[in-house]
């Protein structure tokens, strides 16, 4: 770190990390928000290599990669090589027990249909329904998409969270025809052999997703981070000749602080109270993104517990199901020492975009909502040896449609206010190497900017209303 920065960082919680955050109880590593990070795009894994901690990384145990898709209350394997939204293999398209005859054909027709020729944004829903049929769409398409956004794929934004797909079709003409191009140039090969996610594309710590935050937390200098901090207002000082001046930080025990740049690293809507005195524009852009809440019930069970087969890293239940989760994800499969010899941790998404009402049920509630749909999937049986609710309300931004030129609105405004800036994410993807990427490019500018404006002084001040 630059000796001459000044840094302070004010977190309004307990502990830094926001959405991460990880737990260690009766022998149980249990992450409460993300349980790993994705390699792609590299911020997230450059800054793990900087930090010294590349060697410590651990990557999914690859012999039981792949993710279920409950079909009629069983769970029936995503056809190898399908990730996402796109397959990159045909055979177990062919033979998987998740589509019907005409839904097959339908599927298979996708390389006949013309890419989209106007220029303009779909949703997810829409996309697959115009190129593969309503078959691939509900059963599978739909459940891996809510499994990852946790949305209503009807207003789901495909530029914004599938443009890779949308190039492909336009640069190819369709997805099959990509695929067969990416076979030969050995570009799909983590998708080949993937089924669901590009799981070999992940990695996390063997003490869960806070040994990073942790160790980002102990390179920083002595005395940078203030927990029980939270910001409530930024106030622009008086400059010198009537020009910009500092920024006066505000906190919520009224004590104040100045520094030359604030990056405001907070979730959209509290970013949009703080901007609005300074930019009313951006603060509707930011309030205007909708936010999706979920409770994730973690259960730690002997596997003796469960009677089915649970070779998988989890599964995704589609809407079709009724049922009262969304997912269910064995992290303990997915990364060794996660959980005693002879234990198995599942972690049941509740909620989300399209079943938030069961939200309003009680910890116990929900618990009991779990053991009842993993009873009936997976025949779990007798009491978990730990249970844990944990909710995360308006945690997950809703990439809509028309969000990219939403996020450019946000960012011409904020062009306009020196030396504040943005990250968060609601605004350039959700996972953690997105929002790393993002923090990245910022952290660039704020340095190039104080370059340029402080060359003859020294000790310049950057104040950061907190973050991952
Ligand atoms: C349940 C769940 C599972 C996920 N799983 C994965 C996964 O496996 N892999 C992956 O890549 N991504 C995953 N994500 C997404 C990813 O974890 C988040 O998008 C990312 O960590 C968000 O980082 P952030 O810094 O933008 O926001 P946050 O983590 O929300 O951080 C914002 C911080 O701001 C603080 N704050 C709020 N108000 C103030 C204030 N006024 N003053 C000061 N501080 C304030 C908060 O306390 C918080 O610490 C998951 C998300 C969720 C919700």
């Amino acid at each position: 770190m630059d000796p001459t920065l000044d840094l302070s960082l004010f977190e309004a919680g307990s502990r830094t990390g926001g959405v991460i955050h990880t737990e260690s109880a009766d022998g149980f590593i249990l992450d409460h928000g993300a349980d790993m990070f994705a390699t792609q795009p590299p911020a997230a894994i450059e800054l793990i290599r900087e930090l010294g901690l590349e060697n410590q990384l651990i990557e999914p145990e690859l012999t039981r990669r792949g993710a279920r898709i409950v079909h009629r209350g069983r769970l029936v394997p995503v056809p190898e090589g399908f990730v996402l939204m796109r397959a990159t293999a045909w055979l177990p398209m062919l033979t998987t027990p998740l589509l019907g005859v005409t839904g097959k054909l339908r599927f298979f027709a996708e390389r006949f249909v013309p890419p989209l020729r106007e220029d303009r944004d779909e949703s997810v829903s829409e996309f697959v329904l115009r190129r593969m049929g309503r078959q691939v769409l509900e059963r599978i398409v739909a459940p891996l998409a809510a499994g990852i956004y946790t949305a209503d794929i009807q207003k789901l934004s495909m530029r914004a969270t599938m443009g890779p797909i949308v190039a492909m079709e336009q640069r190819y003409g369709s997805l099959a025809k990509a695929a067969a191009a990416r076979r030969r140039s050995g570009e799909d090969s983590i998708e080949r052999s993937s089924s669901g996610a590009r799981y070999g594309k992940f990695r996390s710590f063997p003490g869960g997703m806070k040994q990073f935050l942790d160790s980002l937390a102990e390179k920083l200098p002595k005395g940078t981070i203030h927990l029980h901090c939270p910001i409530e207002r930024l106030e622009r000082c008086e400059g010198q000749k009537g020009g910009n001046g500092r920024w006066r930080v505000h906190l919520q025990d009224e004590t104040s602080q100045e520094f030359d740049e604030v990056v405001v690293a907070v979730p959209p809507q509290v970013a949009s109270g703080l901007l609005r005195p300074l930019s009313a524009a951006a603060a509707s852009e930011l309030d205007s993104i909708e936010m999706a809440s979920a409770a994730i019930v973690a259960l730690g069970v002997p596997r003796t517990q469960i009677s089915e087969d649970i070779d998988t890293f989890g599964f995704v239940v589609p809407l079709s199901e009724n049922r009262r989760i969304l997912a269910g994800s064995f992290a303990s499969h997915k990364f060794a020492g996660r959980a005693p010899e002879g234990q198995v941790i599942i972690r049941v998404f509740i909620g989300g975009a399209m079943q938030s009402e069961l939200l309003q049920h009680t910890d116990p509630e929900l618990i009991q909502i779990a053991r009842e749909e993993l009873g009936e999937l997976i025949g779990l049986t007798g009491e978990p040896t730990l249970a844990r609710v944990v909710r995360w309300n308006d945690a997950m931004p809703q990439y809509h449609l028309g969000h990219l030129d939403r996020v450019e609105r946000i960012e011409q405004e904020m062009e306009k206010i020196e030396g504040l800036s943005l990250v968060n994410n609601g605004l350039h993807g959700v996972g953690i190497a997105p929002v790393i990427t993002q923090a990245g490019r910022v952290a660039q500018k704020v340095i190039e900017r104080l370059a340029r404006s402080c060359d003859s002084t020294s000790g310049d001040d950057v104040g950061v209303g907190t973050g991952s």
